[in-house]
């Protein structure tokens, strides 16, 4: 933990001379406010505002006046703005968002609807962890600067070597990931041609959403920095691997992994199993907040590792949630498979814990693990076996997020409303736009 009068002193030792502040908004966009150093005693005494009603999914004008609260805990310099010749760099804060009518935490601030779930889950004596596997696309840029789909190199899954091409790019992001204190687990080239993985050590769920809202960043500033444009959309491609970003879930109490048992025979638990439950019973309305894009839908289709099915496994990836085998107890684990970069990592870290809670709260159980390759099923074989699917556009996502009290509420009143009314105009919009596909297929046809 660190203390502001820690990060006074930071913020001198460094020679910092400018001081972002951060916040997400609703649809996980990163917004900054850009402050010089001198002005770091007062953001910490008294706050720094800013008008919300600019903010997606917000405020009205009529109550607009939001303050930032700076976490110490967040302080780090930014790599990519390298020191310039006077010694001076730039630093990021993230922040909690105070509504200074109430003084209290602004409902509408994703940081604060999962320090909602974290604080559920405290009560109960568990504390999650969440580590991710977020994948991204490199993509070379037109003479204007302008993001195309041409790929950056033509490796494979775990290509070296000269094919690889963008493994410099990866190489520089993971050495400013771990400037910025991150543990880089794995790397490697995926599946799919000019396609990414950078795994980082799970760490608490806060931690872990800002964290992945500093990657993003930070893969994208390298990226920026060469030249080529690194894509978070799930499925830029058709009829390749889209990007995911699975992410692997666990409860500890006092540092002891809740979710191992020894006399399992796939090493789970019980509050594992009823976490378990409780994701797969609210799998479609978690899909809204999970993959919140029109494009998420062509990732989540079969035959590309992708889930579709509402069944858990340990040992295929066509299922929705796998259990990875664990060497330690430390490392017992549940993984979901179906969460895509383009989530607001805030917002989708605190609907899986509460619906794991929710779980474990009305004491769920979770079905057996299927074994066979879910993909190769008939409907007939899934009816049998009672095996849902998860929604497969957009509006199915939403209308099943309508539909589920619980997710609504771990989102509250004010953020599920905006997310549905801003989904909602997204996907309308995209229902009357005709596609590229379309024009190809009829155009000279009728
Ligand atoms: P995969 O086998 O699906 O490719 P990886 O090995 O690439 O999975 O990723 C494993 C992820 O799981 C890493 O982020 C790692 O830190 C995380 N992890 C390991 N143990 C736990 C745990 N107990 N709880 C949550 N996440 C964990
Ligand atoms: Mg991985
Ligand atoms: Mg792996
Ligand atoms: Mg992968
Ligand atoms: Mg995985």
């Amino acid at each position: 933990m660190m203390t502001k009068a820690d990060i006074l002193d930071r913020i001198d030792e460094e020679g910092v001379d400018f001081l972002r502040l951060q916040f997400t908004d609703i649809l996980g966009t990163v917004k900054n406010v850009s402050i010089p150093a001198g002005q770091a005693e007062k953001a910490f005494s008294e706050g720094i505002y800013f008008d919300g009603s600019s903010i997606e999914g917000f405020v009205r004008i009529q109550e607009s006046d939001m303050r930032l609260e700076p976490d110490p805990d967040t302080f780090a310099v930014l790599p990519w703005r390298s020191r310039r010749s006077d010694g001076t760099v730039s630093a990021r804060l993230i922040c909690d968002v105070i509504n200074t009518t109430t003084g209290e935490p602004f409902v509408g601030d994703p940081r604060f609807v999962l320090r909602r779930a974290i604080q559920r889950a405290k009560d109960m004596g568990y504390e999650l962890n969440a580590g991710p596997e977020p994948e991204f696309f490199i993509f070379e840029q037109d003479e204007d600067g302008r993001a195309t789909t041409k790929t950056h190199d033509a490796g494979g899954y775990f290509d070296l070597g000269p094919k690889d091409m963008a493994q410099e790019i990866r190489a520089e992001i993971i050495y400013m990931l771990q400037e910025m204190g991150f543990e880089v687990e794995a790397s490697h080239h995926e599946v799919a041609r000019g396609q990414h993985e950078i795994d980082f050590k799970y760490d608490d769920a806060l931690t872990t959403a800002d964290n992945i809202a500093t990657f993003r960043a930070v893969v994208r500033a390298v990226a920026g920095l060469h030249g080529v444009h690194a894509t978070f959309m799930p499925k830029p491609i058709s009829g390749i691997n889209g990007s995911g970003m699975h992410t692997h879930l666990s409860l500890f109490q006092g540092g002891t992994n809740l979710f191992h048992d020894d006399d399992d025979e796939f090493n789970l638990s019980e509050e594992a199993y009823a976490f378990l439950g409780g994701i797969l019973e609210h799998a479609p309305a978690i899909t809204a907040i999970c993959n919140p894009t029109v494009n998420s839908y062509k990732r989540l289709v079969p035959g590309y590792e992708a889930p579709i099915y509402i069944a858990w496994s340990d040992v295929n990836r066509s299922a929705l949630v796998r259990k990875p085998a664990a060497r330690v107890p430390a490392a017992s684990r549940i993984e979901l498979r179906s969460p895509d970069p383009s989530c607001n990592p805030y917002l989708a870290l605190a609907v899986m814990l509460h619906a794991g809670l929710d779980g474990i709260e009305k004491g769920m159980e979770a079905p057996g693990p299927v074994r066979e390759n879910i993909y190769d099923f008939t409907e007939a074989d899934r009816l049998e076996r009672g095996i849902e699917t998860l929604p497969s556009t957009l509006g199915q996502a939403v209308n099943a997020l309508k539909e589920d009290d619980v997710i609504l509420d771990a989102l509250g009143s004010h953020v599920s409303e905006k997310f549905i009314e801003a989904k909602t105009v997204e996907y309308t919009e995209y229902l009357a736009s005709v596609s590229g596909w379309e024009l190809e297929r009829y155009l000279e046809t009728f």
